[in-house]
Protein backbone atom coordinates (compact mmCIF):
# COMPACT_ATOMS: atom_id res chain seq x y z
CA UNK A 1 0.00 0.00 0.00
CA UNK A 2 1.61 3.64 -1.02
CA UNK A 3 0.82 6.06 2.03
CA UNK A 4 0.78 9.67 1.60
CA UNK A 5 4.03 11.57 1.71
CA UNK A 6 4.75 12.77 5.43
CA UNK A 7 3.73 16.09 6.28
CA UNK A 8 0.68 16.41 3.07
CA UNK A 9 -3.04 15.44 4.17
CA UNK A 10 -5.83 14.01 2.53
CA UNK A 11 -8.95 15.90 3.67
CA UNK A 12 -11.40 13.43 3.53
CA UNK A 13 -15.18 14.14 2.97
CA UNK A 14 -16.24 14.48 6.79
CA UNK A 15 -13.57 17.09 7.02
CA UNK A 16 -14.59 18.89 3.57
CA UNK A 17 -17.43 20.48 5.10
CA UNK A 18 -15.38 22.25 7.13
CA UNK A 19 -12.91 23.48 4.53
CA UNK A 20 -15.77 24.59 2.46
CA UNK A 21 -17.61 26.72 5.14
CA UNK A 22 -13.86 28.64 6.05
CA UNK A 23 -13.47 29.29 2.97
CA UNK A 24 -17.20 30.08 1.70
CA UNK A 25 -16.78 32.92 4.52
CA UNK A 26 -13.81 34.44 3.87
CA UNK A 27 -14.45 34.29 -0.21
CA UNK A 28 -17.89 36.43 1.13
CA UNK A 29 -15.62 39.07 3.31
CA UNK A 30 -13.23 39.70 0.80
CA UNK A 31 -15.55 40.44 -2.03
CA UNK A 32 -17.60 42.70 0.50
CA UNK A 33 -14.19 44.42 0.95
CA UNK A 34 -13.68 45.20 -2.90
CA UNK A 35 -10.69 42.74 -3.58
CA UNK A 36 -10.87 40.20 -6.69
CA UNK A 37 -9.26 36.97 -6.69
CA UNK A 38 -5.89 35.61 -8.82
CA UNK A 39 -4.79 32.52 -9.24
CA UNK A 40 -0.87 32.43 -9.66
CA UNK A 41 0.67 28.45 -10.60
CA UNK A 42 1.73 26.69 -7.30
CA UNK A 43 5.18 26.46 -8.88
CA UNK A 44 7.75 29.83 -9.84
CA UNK A 45 11.31 29.77 -10.89
CA UNK A 46 13.46 28.96 -7.74
CA UNK A 47 15.19 32.88 -7.88
CA UNK A 48 11.46 34.12 -7.26
CA UNK A 49 11.92 33.02 -3.61
CA UNK A 50 15.47 33.47 -3.25
CA UNK A 51 14.95 37.35 -4.24
CA UNK A 52 12.32 38.09 -1.93
CA UNK A 53 11.78 36.05 0.88
CA UNK A 54 15.43 35.89 1.11
CA UNK A 55 18.92 34.12 1.05
CA UNK A 56 19.06 34.07 5.19
CA UNK A 57 15.39 32.58 6.00
CA UNK A 58 14.58 29.14 7.09
CA UNK A 59 12.24 29.23 3.92
CA UNK A 60 14.90 29.47 1.68
CA UNK A 61 17.63 27.63 3.79
CA UNK A 62 15.88 24.32 4.71
CA UNK A 63 12.03 24.33 3.74
CA UNK A 64 12.14 25.07 -0.10
CA UNK A 65 10.94 22.13 -2.17
CA UNK A 66 12.67 22.62 -4.92
CA UNK A 67 14.13 20.74 -8.22
CA UNK A 68 15.22 20.62 -11.82
CA UNK A 69 12.49 20.25 -14.31
CA UNK A 70 12.95 18.25 -17.94
CA UNK A 71 14.61 21.59 -19.28
CA UNK A 72 16.94 21.61 -16.32
CA UNK A 73 15.38 24.87 -14.78
CA UNK A 74 15.50 25.17 -11.12
CA UNK A 75 11.45 25.42 -9.79
CA UNK A 76 9.98 25.85 -6.56
CA UNK A 77 6.64 24.44 -5.34
CA UNK A 78 5.50 28.18 -3.67
CA UNK A 79 6.50 28.05 0.03
CA UNK A 80 4.34 31.50 0.47
CA UNK A 81 2.03 33.34 -2.11
CA UNK A 82 3.27 36.55 -1.99
CA UNK A 83 6.26 36.73 -4.42
CA UNK A 84 3.91 35.02 -6.87
CA UNK A 85 1.37 37.15 -6.53
CA UNK A 86 3.18 40.39 -7.17
CA UNK A 87 5.43 38.40 -10.05
CA UNK A 88 2.20 37.72 -11.66
CA UNK A 89 0.78 41.62 -10.66
CA UNK A 90 3.86 42.65 -12.44
CA UNK A 91 3.34 40.51 -15.82
CA UNK A 92 -0.01 41.54 -16.52
CA UNK A 93 0.75 44.70 -15.76
CA UNK A 94 -2.38 45.18 -13.14
CA UNK A 95 0.24 47.47 -11.14
CA UNK A 96 0.27 50.18 -13.78
CA UNK A 97 -3.28 51.27 -12.88
CA UNK A 98 -1.94 52.19 -9.74
CA UNK A 99 -3.92 50.61 -6.94
CA UNK A 100 -5.59 46.78 -6.45
CA UNK A 101 -6.71 44.50 -4.36
CA UNK A 102 -6.12 40.77 -4.50
CA UNK A 103 -6.79 37.69 -2.82
CA UNK A 104 -6.55 33.91 -3.77
CA UNK A 105 -6.01 30.68 -1.59
CA UNK A 106 -4.56 27.46 -2.45
CA UNK A 107 -1.79 24.90 -0.91
CA UNK A 108 1.54 26.23 -0.01
CA UNK A 109 4.74 23.53 0.05
CA UNK A 110 7.70 23.86 3.19
CA UNK A 111 9.73 20.97 4.15
CA UNK A 112 9.54 21.58 7.66
CA UNK A 113 9.03 18.88 10.60
CA UNK A 114 5.60 17.85 10.18
CA UNK A 115 4.13 18.10 13.98
CA UNK A 116 0.52 19.26 15.06
CA UNK A 117 -0.64 22.35 12.68
CA UNK A 118 2.40 22.49 11.12
CA UNK A 119 2.46 20.38 7.61
CA UNK A 120 4.43 20.52 4.50
CA UNK A 121 1.80 21.20 2.59
CA UNK A 122 -0.86 23.48 4.43
CA UNK A 123 -3.55 25.97 2.97
CA UNK A 124 -3.79 29.55 3.23
CA UNK A 125 -5.83 32.42 2.03
CA UNK A 126 -3.86 35.54 1.15
CA UNK A 127 -4.81 39.17 0.59
CA UNK A 128 -2.28 42.10 -0.93
CA UNK A 129 -3.09 45.35 -1.64
CA UNK A 130 -0.71 47.51 -3.90
CA UNK A 131 -0.53 51.11 -4.17
CA UNK A 132 -1.82 52.80 -1.29
CA UNK A 133 1.23 53.61 0.99
CA UNK A 134 -0.45 54.84 3.85
CA UNK A 135 -1.73 53.20 7.37
CA UNK A 136 -5.65 53.37 6.06
CA UNK A 137 -5.11 50.18 3.81
CA UNK A 138 -2.99 48.56 6.82
CA UNK A 139 -6.19 49.14 8.80
CA UNK A 140 -8.57 47.99 6.38
CA UNK A 141 -6.72 44.41 6.34
CA UNK A 142 -6.92 44.36 10.07
CA UNK A 143 -10.49 44.96 10.15
CA UNK A 144 -11.34 43.04 7.66
CA UNK A 145 -9.89 39.86 9.54
CA UNK A 146 -11.16 41.05 12.99
CA UNK A 147 -14.28 40.70 10.63
CA UNK A 148 -13.90 37.44 9.40
CA UNK A 149 -13.16 36.28 13.08
CA UNK A 150 -16.42 37.27 14.10
CA UNK A 151 -18.33 35.67 11.42
CA UNK A 152 -16.75 32.67 12.11
CA UNK A 153 -17.61 32.91 15.27
CA UNK A 154 -13.76 33.05 16.59
CA UNK A 155 -13.64 34.69 19.57
CA UNK A 156 -10.49 34.32 21.36
CA UNK A 157 -8.09 35.86 18.89
CA UNK A 158 -5.26 38.47 19.43
CA UNK A 159 -3.38 40.76 17.59
CA UNK A 160 -0.05 42.05 17.88
CA UNK A 161 1.42 44.15 16.04
CA UNK A 162 5.26 46.18 15.20
CA UNK A 163 6.95 48.39 13.01
CA UNK A 164 9.74 47.55 11.05
CA UNK A 165 10.33 51.08 10.28
CA UNK A 166 11.89 51.79 6.91
CA UNK A 167 15.55 49.78 5.05
CA UNK A 168 17.56 52.70 6.46
CA UNK A 169 15.99 51.83 9.91
CA UNK A 170 16.64 48.50 9.29
CA UNK A 171 19.97 48.80 8.13
CA UNK A 172 20.89 50.80 11.58
CA UNK A 173 19.08 48.73 13.64
CA UNK A 174 21.02 45.62 12.26
CA UNK A 175 24.25 46.74 13.58
CA UNK A 176 23.02 47.80 16.92
CA UNK A 177 21.78 43.83 17.26
CA UNK A 178 25.17 42.57 15.85
CA UNK A 179 26.70 44.50 18.65
CA UNK A 180 23.97 43.35 21.25
CA UNK A 181 24.16 39.79 20.28
CA UNK A 182 28.11 39.56 19.73
CA UNK A 183 28.41 40.69 23.47
CA UNK A 184 25.91 37.68 24.64
CA UNK A 185 27.16 35.11 21.99
CA UNK A 186 27.47 32.83 24.74
CA UNK A 187 23.84 32.83 25.27
CA UNK A 188 22.46 32.42 21.29
CA UNK A 189 21.61 28.40 20.07
CA UNK A 190 23.92 27.53 16.99
CA UNK A 191 21.16 28.85 14.68
CA UNK A 192 21.29 32.57 15.96
CA UNK A 193 25.16 32.34 16.41
CA UNK A 194 25.02 31.57 12.06
CA UNK A 195 22.30 34.69 11.28
CA UNK A 196 24.13 36.79 14.13
CA UNK A 197 26.69 37.96 10.75
CA UNK A 198 24.45 37.21 8.08
CA UNK A 199 20.97 38.56 9.51
CA UNK A 200 20.47 39.19 13.19
CA UNK A 201 16.92 40.50 12.33
CA UNK A 202 15.71 36.68 12.35
CA UNK A 203 17.37 35.90 15.74
CA UNK A 204 14.17 37.57 16.76
CA UNK A 205 12.22 34.78 14.44
CA UNK A 206 14.07 32.34 17.20
CA UNK A 207 11.16 29.60 18.18
CA UNK A 208 13.65 28.48 20.68
CA UNK A 209 12.04 29.24 24.23
CA UNK A 210 15.92 29.28 25.37
CA UNK A 211 16.59 32.16 23.60
CA UNK A 212 13.40 33.74 24.93
CA UNK A 213 15.08 35.89 27.37
CA UNK A 214 18.50 37.40 25.71
CA UNK A 215 15.43 38.22 22.55
CA UNK A 216 13.20 40.13 25.01
CA UNK A 217 15.81 42.17 26.42
CA UNK A 218 17.48 43.22 22.97
CA UNK A 219 17.25 46.74 21.52
CA UNK A 220 13.95 47.32 20.09
CA UNK A 221 13.07 48.81 16.30
CA UNK A 222 10.05 50.24 17.70
CA UNK A 223 12.30 52.83 19.99
CA UNK A 224 14.59 53.58 17.18
CA UNK A 225 11.80 54.46 13.78
CA UNK A 226 12.31 57.23 11.49
CA UNK A 227 9.82 60.22 11.81
CA UNK A 228 7.43 58.80 8.78
CA UNK A 229 7.31 55.64 9.93
CA UNK A 230 6.49 56.15 13.65
CA UNK A 231 3.45 58.61 12.38
CA UNK A 232 2.75 55.56 10.37
CA UNK A 233 2.30 52.89 13.13
CA UNK A 234 0.43 56.21 15.42
CA UNK A 235 -1.79 56.56 12.65
CA UNK A 236 -2.70 52.78 12.58
CA UNK A 237 -2.96 52.52 16.28
CA UNK A 238 -5.28 55.53 16.25
CA UNK A 239 -7.96 53.79 13.44
CA UNK A 240 -7.35 50.56 15.21
CA UNK A 241 -8.64 52.45 18.40
CA UNK A 242 -11.45 54.30 16.73
CA UNK A 243 -12.83 51.01 15.19
CA UNK A 244 -12.69 49.02 18.61
CA UNK A 245 -10.16 45.93 17.63
CA UNK A 246 -8.21 45.54 20.54
CA UNK A 247 -4.45 45.08 20.02
CA UNK A 248 -0.93 44.79 22.12
CA UNK A 249 2.41 46.02 20.55
CA UNK A 250 5.13 43.34 20.63
CA UNK A 251 8.12 44.96 19.85
CA UNK A 252 9.30 41.55 19.52
CA UNK A 253 7.67 40.72 16.61
CA UNK A 254 9.54 40.62 12.97
CA UNK A 255 8.14 37.51 11.05
CA UNK A 256 10.06 34.93 8.87
CA UNK A 257 10.37 36.52 5.48
CA UNK A 258 13.14 39.53 4.56
CA UNK A 259 10.64 41.60 2.32
CA UNK A 260 8.64 43.44 5.06
CA UNK A 261 9.11 46.98 6.36
CA UNK A 262 6.57 49.53 8.73
CA UNK A 263 3.70 47.78 9.83
CA UNK A 264 3.58 43.96 10.77
CA UNK A 265 1.16 42.22 12.38
CA UNK A 266 0.00 38.58 13.72
CA UNK A 267 -3.25 37.32 14.76
CA UNK A 268 -2.46 34.64 17.31
CA UNK A 269 -4.58 31.49 19.92
CA UNK A 270 -3.47 30.18 22.71
CA UNK A 271 -5.27 26.91 21.99
CA UNK A 272 -3.15 25.21 19.06
CA UNK A 273 -0.02 24.97 21.49
CA UNK A 274 3.23 26.36 20.52
CA UNK A 275 1.27 26.52 16.45
CA UNK A 276 -0.68 29.34 17.67
CA UNK A 277 -0.29 32.03 14.66
CA UNK A 278 -3.59 32.00 12.15
CA UNK A 279 -2.82 34.65 10.61
CA UNK A 280 0.28 37.36 9.68
CA UNK A 281 1.22 39.75 7.65
CA UNK A 282 2.94 42.87 6.86
CA UNK A 283 3.96 46.07 4.63
CA UNK A 284 6.15 45.47 1.94
CA UNK A 285 7.10 48.94 0.35
CA UNK A 286 10.16 47.72 -1.81
CA UNK A 287 9.43 43.87 -2.84
CA UNK A 288 7.60 44.47 -6.38
CA UNK A 289 10.57 47.07 -7.31
CA UNK A 290 12.58 44.40 -5.77
CA UNK A 291 11.70 41.83 -8.34
CA UNK A 292 11.81 44.05 -11.31
CA UNK A 293 8.26 45.77 -11.42
CA UNK A 294 7.21 49.78 -10.65
CA UNK A 295 7.89 50.85 -7.37
CA UNK A 296 4.31 50.19 -5.36
CA UNK A 297 4.11 50.21 -1.96
CA UNK A 298 1.72 47.11 -0.32
CA UNK A 299 1.12 45.42 2.31
CA UNK A 300 -0.33 41.36 2.63
CA UNK A 301 -1.35 39.14 5.02
CA UNK A 302 -1.62 34.92 5.27
CA UNK A 303 -3.81 33.34 7.34
CA UNK A 304 -3.56 29.08 7.79
CA UNK A 305 -6.48 27.22 6.82
CA UNK A 306 -5.56 24.10 8.97
CA UNK A 307 -5.27 26.31 12.26
CA UNK A 308 -8.94 28.01 11.94
CA UNK A 309 -10.03 24.80 11.09
CA UNK A 310 -8.70 23.15 14.21
CA UNK A 311 -9.94 26.26 16.02
CA UNK A 312 -13.49 25.86 14.68
CA UNK A 313 -13.57 22.31 15.40
CA UNK A 314 -12.16 22.40 19.19
CA UNK A 315 -15.07 24.95 19.87
CA UNK A 316 -17.55 22.70 18.56
CA UNK A 317 -18.70 24.83 15.76
CA UNK A 318 -20.84 22.70 12.87
CA UNK A 319 -20.34 23.44 9.59
CA UNK A 320 -23.66 23.21 7.44
CA UNK A 321 -24.25 20.14 6.11
CA UNK A 322 -24.86 18.76 2.77
CA UNK A 323 -26.88 15.83 3.38
CA UNK A 324 -29.30 15.01 0.79
CA UNK A 325 -32.64 15.96 0.98
CA UNK A 326 -34.38 12.90 -0.75
CA UNK A 327 -33.38 9.77 -1.49
CA UNK A 328 -34.97 7.58 -4.42
CA UNK A 329 -34.72 3.82 -4.37
CA UNK A 330 -36.29 1.71 -7.22
CA UNK A 331 -37.55 -1.83 -6.48
CA UNK A 332 -37.09 -3.45 -9.73
CA UNK A 333 -35.06 -2.82 -13.08
CA UNK A 334 -37.87 -1.41 -14.99
CA UNK A 335 -39.04 1.01 -12.34
CA UNK A 336 -34.73 2.35 -12.11
CA UNK A 337 -34.69 3.46 -15.64
CA UNK A 338 -38.29 4.99 -15.02
CA UNK A 339 -36.64 6.67 -11.86
CA UNK A 340 -33.91 8.42 -14.00
CA UNK A 341 -36.36 10.12 -15.86
CA UNK A 342 -38.38 11.04 -12.76
CA UNK A 343 -34.83 12.06 -10.79
CA UNK A 344 -34.35 14.53 -13.19
CA UNK A 345 -37.38 16.30 -13.76
CA UNK A 346 -37.27 16.71 -10.33
CA UNK A 347 -33.91 18.16 -10.79
CA UNK A 348 -35.20 20.71 -13.71
CA UNK A 349 -38.17 21.69 -11.39
CA UNK A 350 -36.28 22.27 -8.02
CA UNK A 351 -32.54 23.74 -8.84
CA UNK A 352 -30.96 23.23 -5.22
CA UNK A 353 -32.71 19.98 -4.14
CA UNK A 354 -30.47 17.15 -3.66
CA UNK A 355 -31.04 14.08 -4.69
CA UNK A 356 -29.58 10.72 -4.57
CA UNK A 357 -30.29 7.68 -6.76
CA UNK A 358 -29.33 4.31 -5.23
CA UNK A 359 -27.28 2.49 -7.41
CA UNK A 360 -25.64 -0.81 -6.48
CA UNK A 361 -26.13 -4.46 -5.62
CA UNK A 362 -28.33 -5.66 -2.70
CA UNK A 363 -31.92 -6.16 -1.84
CA UNK A 364 -34.49 -3.83 -1.14
CA UNK A 365 -33.55 -3.83 2.29
CA UNK A 366 -30.19 -3.00 1.98
CA UNK A 367 -31.02 -0.12 -0.48
CA UNK A 368 -33.55 0.79 2.55
CA UNK A 369 -30.63 1.24 4.70
CA UNK A 370 -28.58 3.28 2.44
CA UNK A 371 -31.40 5.65 2.21
CA UNK A 372 -31.46 5.74 5.37
CA UNK A 373 -27.09 6.31 5.82
CA UNK A 374 -27.67 9.11 3.86
CA UNK A 375 -29.13 11.19 5.98
CA UNK A 376 -31.77 12.25 3.18
CA UNK A 377 -34.88 13.06 4.91
CA UNK A 378 -37.86 11.12 2.48
CA UNK A 379 -37.09 8.05 0.20
CA UNK A 380 -39.29 8.29 -3.11
CA UNK A 381 -39.88 4.07 -3.95
CA UNK A 382 -40.92 3.30 -7.01
CA UNK A 383 -41.94 -0.49 -7.81
CA UNK A 384 -43.60 -1.58 -11.16
CA UNK A 385 -47.00 -0.06 -10.21
CA UNK A 386 -46.09 3.02 -9.34
CA UNK A 387 -44.03 3.14 -12.21
CA UNK A 388 -47.62 2.17 -14.71
CA UNK A 389 -49.70 4.74 -12.69
CA UNK A 390 -47.04 7.57 -12.38
CA UNK A 391 -47.32 7.49 -8.81
CA UNK A 392 -44.19 7.09 -5.90
CA UNK A 393 -44.25 5.92 -2.41
CA UNK A 394 -42.90 8.51 -0.39
CA UNK A 395 -41.13 7.27 3.41
CA UNK A 396 -40.38 9.69 5.99
CA UNK A 397 -36.77 8.39 6.96
CA UNK A 398 -36.71 11.10 10.35
CA UNK A 399 -40.55 11.47 11.33
CA UNK A 400 -42.97 9.44 12.16
CA UNK A 401 -45.60 10.21 9.27
CA UNK A 402 -46.42 7.23 8.05
CA UNK A 403 -45.33 6.21 4.15
CA UNK A 404 -47.59 7.85 1.61
CA UNK A 405 -48.35 7.11 -2.16
CA UNK A 406 -48.49 10.48 -3.60
CA UNK A 407 -48.55 11.20 -7.94
CA UNK A 408 -45.41 12.78 -9.70
CA UNK A 409 -46.94 15.59 -10.12
CA UNK A 410 -47.54 16.08 -6.87
CA UNK A 411 -44.11 15.43 -5.51
CA UNK A 412 -42.37 19.29 -6.55
CA UNK A 413 -44.63 20.42 -4.19
CA UNK A 414 -43.65 18.30 -0.93
CA UNK A 415 -39.96 18.49 -1.94
CA UNK A 416 -40.18 22.05 -2.35
CA UNK A 417 -40.38 22.66 1.41
CA UNK A 418 -37.16 20.94 1.98
CA UNK A 419 -35.31 23.33 -0.07
CA UNK A 420 -36.72 26.46 2.26
CA UNK A 421 -35.76 24.74 5.39
CA UNK A 422 -31.66 25.38 6.43
CA UNK A 423 -29.63 22.91 4.59
CA UNK A 424 -28.69 21.13 7.72
CA UNK A 425 -32.15 19.43 8.04
P1 LIG B 1 4.91 29.91 12.01
O1 LIG B 1 5.42 30.98 12.90
O2 LIG B 1 3.79 29.11 12.63
O3 LIG B 1 5.98 29.07 11.40
P2 LIG B 1 5.05 31.59 9.72
O4 LIG B 1 5.38 32.90 10.29
O5 LIG B 1 6.12 30.76 9.12
O6 LIG B 1 4.24 30.71 10.81
P3 LIG B 1 3.66 32.64 7.44
O7 LIG B 1 4.70 32.32 6.48
O8 LIG B 1 3.43 34.04 7.81
O9 LIG B 1 3.84 31.73 8.73
O10 LIG B 1 2.27 32.01 6.97
C1 LIG B 1 1.02 32.53 7.43
C2 LIG B 1 0.21 31.49 8.15
O11 LIG B 1 0.25 30.23 7.47
C3 LIG B 1 0.72 31.14 9.53
O12 LIG B 1 0.27 32.08 10.46
C4 LIG B 1 0.10 29.79 9.78
O13 LIG B 1 -1.26 29.93 10.18
C5 LIG B 1 0.14 29.16 8.41
N1 LIG B 1 1.30 28.27 8.30
C6 LIG B 1 2.60 28.59 8.05
N2 LIG B 1 3.36 27.50 7.97
C7 LIG B 1 2.54 26.44 8.16
C8 LIG B 1 2.72 25.02 8.18
N3 LIG B 1 3.91 24.47 7.96
N4 LIG B 1 1.63 24.23 8.42
C9 LIG B 1 0.42 24.78 8.63
N5 LIG B 1 0.18 26.10 8.60
C10 LIG B 1 1.21 26.93 8.38
MG1 LIG C 1 7.27 29.20 9.80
Amino acid sequence: MIRAVRGMNDITPSETPYWQHVEGVARDVLVNYGYEEIRPPVMERTELFRRSIGEITDIVQKEMYTFSDRNGDSLTLRPEATAGCVRASVEHGLLRSGIQRLWYMGPMFRHERPQKERYRQFYQVDVEAFGMPGPDIDAELILMTARLWRMLGLSELTLELNSLGSVETQATYRGLLTTYFSERRESLDEDSRRRLNTNPLRILDSKNPEMLPVIEECPKILDRLDTESSDHFTELRSILEAAGVPYTVNACLVRGLDYYTRTVFEWTSNQLGSQGTVCGGGRYDNLVAQIGGPDTPAIGFAMGLERLISLLRNQGTEPPLCTPHVYLAAVTQDAAIHGYRLSESLRDRLPGLRLLVDSGPGSFKSKLKRADRSGARVALILGDDETRSARVNVKFLRESTPQKSLTESALPDLLQQFLTLNSKS
